[in-house]
């Protein structure tokens, strides 16, 4: 007995992959930004002591209201954080710097 079953092998078998429509790059666990070393402004040009006198150097490190910005986003490292704060905090007992707005 000859068993003559010829199938014919369906072409169109695997559909193609559907693609997916383009929304920018891939990011498991939801990161948006490489992460980027910073590197504290006053370590990099060796200012060793933030005087409450150099008002130039301090209001960089502040908002325009007068907030100190934090060092997550200045990356000023801890010791001259620290300088920061006391030379602000000096200022704006002097009235140099504002308290507010
Ligand atoms: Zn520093």
């Amino acid at each position: 007995m000859e068993n003559k079953e010829t199938t014919p092998k369906p072409a169109e078998a695997a559909p193609a992959a559907a693609p997916r429509p383009y929304a920018g790059p891939r990011r498991p666990g939801g990161r948006r930004f490489a992460p980027r070393r910073k590197v504290c402004r006053l370590c990099a040009e060796k200012i060793e002591l933030v005087d409450y006198k150099q008002t130039q150097i301090v209001k960089s490190f502040c908002t325009d209201t007068g907030k100190i910005l934090s060092r997550r986003i200045t990356g000023a490292c801890a010791r001259h954080q620290r300088q920061i704060m006391r030379a602000v905090k000096i200022n704006r007992n002097l009235s140099i710097m504002p308290y507010n707005g």
